[in-house]
């Protein structure tokens, strides 16, 4: 697993890097959430990335950002694969893999016409939302989707939706949205979420929804996925002692994003950061009870580097909250399994026939 689990000493802070703020946590509390980081979706995503570079060899293609996450991202570029926006950024036979947002079916129709290896490494969940969306779909139901516009799983799941049976899709954001929302039978509507939404923002979405249109046709298990809302509990855990939080996640992220709404709402100071250089010694002060948490694509790596700056800065005693233990993994696609049994296959084959 790429930048898993490395962790820093103090003694290995270059001074450079306390810029003159040496005592600015004096004796600051470090709160570690649980869980915190890498979801069991990002986990699988990345290896899927790893194993298919070792199967094909490099360069591999992936389609968007295979998690949002810069570091990892970094990484695996460093060993071969490219990151590319469209399909036709690929050469023709190569190998493509993609993210764990999932895709549009244009865009999985798109790759098999023109020949080149797909192997998909949307995640288990994601996909999941996908086989309701064609569901509703087939029921000639028009979809609400709760979600943000733009984000590439939004994207993939209203892309999956086949308007060929009568229903048609809707995103909305906010309640505003809901009460602007104008369907075709009010009696044949189905709703579904991004998984990475606010738990209680979205219970408030929900709850407009079914005040609508009663008929709403619901999924029987939530969408947002139990990362998301364990990452979120988290946070809660948190709120009664932090007086700042600080989320170690991407920008572009929506679970991290989340994360700092969920701890900003409990009423504490909160900031997302990238990683240690964005934290601002303005926000901390001696003595302060810092939490700290990361979203579902951030390496423990970027944790461990926030944990020593802060170290660094004179912080002492880091504690880890209580909260769920995770057991959740996911298979890999069986696709990239294949090619990795045929590999190791050719490879023994081959060292069998090696003239002695
Ligand atoms: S955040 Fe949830 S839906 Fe997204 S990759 Fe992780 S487990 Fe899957």
């Amino acid at each position: 697993m790429v930048l898993k689990g490395a962790c820093l000493t103090s003694n290995s802070i270059p001074p450079s890097h306390l810029g003159g703020h040496a005592g600015a946590a004096a004796g600051a509390v470090l709160l570690l959430a649980k869980p915190r980081g890498f979801c069991a979706g990002v986990v699988r995503a990345v290896q899927v990335v790893e194993l298919a570079l070792e199967a094909h060899g490099e360069p591999v293609y992936v389609l968007h950002e295979i998690i949002h996450n810069q570091r990892v991202l970094a990484d695996l570029r460093e060993r071969g694969a490219i990151f590319v926006e469209q399909l036709d950024e690929v050469p023709a036979q190569a190998c493509v893999i993609f993210s764990a947002h999932g895709v549009a079916r244009s865009v999985e129709r798109a790759a098999r016409q023109r020949g080149l290896q797909v192997i998909d490494a949307t995640c288990p969940l994601v996909a999941k939302v996908h086989l309701e969306v064609m569901r509703h779909a087939r029921a000639g139901r028009d979809l609400v989707m709760v979600g943000h516009a733009g984000h590439p799983e939004v994207v993939g799941t209203l892309g999956r939706f086949d308007t060929s049976r009568g229903g048609s899709t809707h995103l909305v954001e906010t309640l505003a949205d809901v009460h602007a929302l104008k369907v075709r039978d009010p009696l044949s509507v189905a709703v579904v979420t991004q998984t990475t939404l606010s738990v209680e923002d979205t219970r408030r979405v929900l709850a407009a929804l079914r005040a609508r249109f009663p008929a709403i046709v619901e999924p029987r298990r939530d969408d947002i996925c139990y990362a998301t809302q364990s990452r979120q509990n988290g946070v809660r855990n948190l709120l009664p002692r932090a007086e700042l939080i600080l989320v170690v996640g991407a920008r572009n992220s929506s679970n991290a994003n989340r994360l700092r709404e969920v701890a900003q709402s409990g009423g504490c100071d909160a900031h997302l950061v990238q990683d240690a250089d964005e934290i601002e010694p303005r926000w901390l002060r001696a003595g302060i009870v810092i939490g700290i948490t990361a979203g579902a694509s951030t390496p423990d790596v970027l944790i461990d580097e926030v944990i020593e700056r802060l170290k660094g800065w004179g912080a002492g005693a880091v504690t880890e909250m209580e909260g769920e233990d995770e057991t959740v993994s996911f298979r890999l696609p069986v696709s990239l399994l294949r090619s990795t049994a045929l590999r190791e296959t050719r490879k023994t084959t081959d060292e069998e026939h090696q003239p002695l």
